[in-house]
């Protein structure tokens, strides 16, 4: 049972203070009770002392007498009278002292009154004596009345005093009794006390050990790192109950607050984690975006594809390691994504693939198939692998182009693969748009051929490598034949269209190395590298064949035949290196046929014409 160990403390304290309370309440009344029985017993002694000292008073008294009678010396009778009086005052104290005592009283009060005979028959006798007549005197004491009295006294006072020590002795007996039962009030009090307290420690102390001894274990618990530990047994007392409560809420606030600390340190080191994890993928993606500015801003420096091409395959495998891969351009007049650079082994086919060949350009986004079977495979990509990832390039919903890779990009690779593709796509852009711009600083608007000035820094550049490799360059020199009655007969737009199909015309049937340029006018130049004037002739010749075939049509009407004149001249070491000899010996050639009569080719330094 749980109690108040204040209350139990209590209550044993009053059980011992009633306890000290009744022993010294015993002992309080036995000494009481043995006073009273000493002053009854010095009572009786003092009777017993004063009825002997009446006896000895008047034997002293009679002894007197008796001197007197016989030395009839007065000092003898003077001391009788004292004697006297002090029996009698005795035997008046005899019966004060016995008043207590009814039975006693009645024999002190004869012994008083026999005591009075008996003094006064001395004095009767004293008196005669005194007076002389001592032979009155002796036969007063011979007639026995006297020794009769005095025997009297004796008996009556012999009967007090027997009286008076048997009262005596039962006082003393009492006495002794009482002073028993203070012996054995203090023989089993004290130890009966002495067990009681002992008890009663005893008791206090074990309950107070036992709990106090549980809590030292679970405080050494808690000390030695147990913050689980608890106070769960049973604390005998509310006191202890209300300390081992409160303990165990100041434990289980410990332990929220370490559990709390435990959080708060575990958050902070996956934050820090976290934190060095994101420095770490910021570092890796600064790099990747400092690379991909160097990529970038070559590409945009780039003049050819070729050039182009040479940027992503040093470029792209070190975004991207270890994964082949291939990039596609959209050719947007053929519709066709054409490979324009490959890297890391992976060979492409040159002819390329439509759109909708690819799903990446088809969904817009990245379509990838990571083992045979998960996702469906492009057409393009056909049975050359079972795990590519194609990556759309997108500028403004248009399509730019399309990342091929040739094997998984991880998700860690993520980011690399956005920025790459971001990067390509609008250098792919940019260079198409410097394309454009430069196509326009170059090209004839009307013909599209390439214009003068382009005609002009081409011929310095291939009379460079002409001179360097030593292999021919050839120019040919041509003009529309009488095109001025094509704009006096039918206008000007008419002429103009004459001289887009005569354009169109010469691009076609020119080899694709030979650059084509409107001169001016009417005019037109062909660079041919590679080519001899002879060699060249026959192709010349074959071009003025179709272009005196053509028929014109502008505006629903037929313009008439269309004849050109052809001047061919070769590069000679000796002639300027800037061009402007062969363009005038190819002109003089060209100035050669329209005066031998137009509709042909003449070579420079030949006397013959080669065709009319
Ligand atoms: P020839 O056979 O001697 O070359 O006679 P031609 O009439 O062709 O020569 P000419 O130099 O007398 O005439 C050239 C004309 O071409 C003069 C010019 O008005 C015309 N012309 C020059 N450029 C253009 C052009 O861009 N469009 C049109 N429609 N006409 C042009
Ligand atoms: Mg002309
Ligand atoms: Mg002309």
């Amino acid at each position: 049972m749980v109690g108040s160990l204040s209350r139990r403390i209590v209550v044993l304290c009053a059980i011992l203070s009633v306890v000290l309370a009744v022993l010294a309440g015993l002992l309080l009344d036995a000494s009481a009770q043995m006073r009273t029985s000493l002053r009854w017993v010095a009572h009786s002694s003092e009777v017993l002392e004063t009825g002997s000292r009446a006896l000895r008073h008047l034997q002293a008294a009679e002894s007197g007498q008796r001197g007197f009678m016989l030395t009839q010396n007065p000092e003898f009778a003077n001391s009788v009278a004292d004697e006297v009086a002090a029996a009698r005052r005795d035997a008046g104290g005899l019966v004060a002292l016995t008043s207590d005592n009814p039975l006693q009283n009645v024999r002190a009060r004869q012994v008083q009154s026999l005591i009075a005979q008996r003094t006064q028959a001395l004095e009767e006798t004293g008196s005669l004596a005194r007076s002389g007549d001592f032979a009155g005197a002796r036969d007063r004491v011979a007639s026995g009345k006297g020794r009769y009295l005095m025997l009297l006294v004796n008996a009556r006072m012999n009967d007090l005093l027997a009286a008076e020590r048997t009262l005596a002795a039962e006082r003393m007996d009492t006495v002794q009794a009482r002073l028993d039962s203070i012996r054995w009030l203090v023989i089993f009090g004290t130890p009966i006390s002495v067990i009681t307290i002992t008890f009663m420690a005893t008791a206090l102390i074990h309950r107070i050990r036992r709990p106090v001894d549980q809590m030292m274990a679970v405080m050494g618990q808690l000390g030695a790192g147990d913050r689980s530990a608890r106070v769960t047994g049973r604390m005998d007392s509310n006191e202890f109950q209300r300390l081992a409560k409160g303990y165990n809420a100041m434990a289980d606030e410990l332990q929220a607050a370490v559990a709390d600390q435990v959080t708060s340190a575990e958050q902070l080191h996956n934050a820090n984690h976290e934190l060095s994890r994101n420095a770490e993928v910021l570092r890796e993606r600064g790099e990747v975006i400092e690379l991909l500015g160097g990529m970038a801003h070559r590409m945009q420096a780039a003049r050819t594809d070729d050039e182009l091409a040479a940027i992503i395959r040093v470029f792209v495998p070190r975004v991207l390691p270890e994964i082949p891969g291939a990039l596609y351009a959209h050719n947007n007049s053929r519709n066709l994504l054409v490979p324009i650079a490959s890297w890391a082994g992976l060979e492409v086919e040159t002819a390329g693939f439509a759109p909708d060949q690819c799903w990446a350009l088809r969904r817009g986004q990245s379509h990838y198939v990571i083992e045979p079977g998960s996702d469906i495979v492009c057409a393009h990509v056909g049975g050359h692998t079972d795990h590519y990832h194609c990556e759309p390039l997108l500028a403004g919903g248009e399509v730019i182009g399309v990342l091929y890779l040739k094997g998984v990009v991880g998700a860690e690779n993520r980011f690399r693969l956005t920025v790459l593709t971001e990067n390509i796509a609008s250098a792919l852009v940019n260079h198409r748009l410097q394309r454009g711009l430069r196509e326009q600083t170059i090209r004839d608007p009307l013909t599209g051929l390439f214009n003068r000035r382009y005609m002009e820094e081409t011929l310095a550049l291939e009379i460079a490598r002409a001179t360097r490799t030593g292999s021919p360059l050839s120019l040919v020199m041509c003009d529309v034949d009488h095109f001025k009655r094509f704009n006096d007969e039918f206008g000007h737009e008419a002429g103009d269209a004459v001289l887009h199909a005569v354009a169109a015309e010469m691009r076609a049937r020119f080899r694709d190395g030979d650059v084509v340029c409107r001169f001016g006018g009417e005019e037109f130049t062909i660079i041919a590298p590679g080519s001899s004037a002879i060699v060249l002739a026959e192709r010349v010749e074959m071009v003025r064949q179709a272009i005196s075939e053509l028929t014109v049509h502008q505006g629903g009407r037929m313009l008439g035949l269309t004849t050109m004149s052809f001047g061919i001249a070769t590069w000679e070491e000796n002639m300027e290196r800037d061009g402007s000899t062969l363009i005038k010996a190819a002109d003089a050639a060209l100035y050669r046929a329209k005066r031998d009569g137009r509709n042909r080719v003449v070579l420079d330094g030949r006397s013959e014409v080669l065709a009319a």
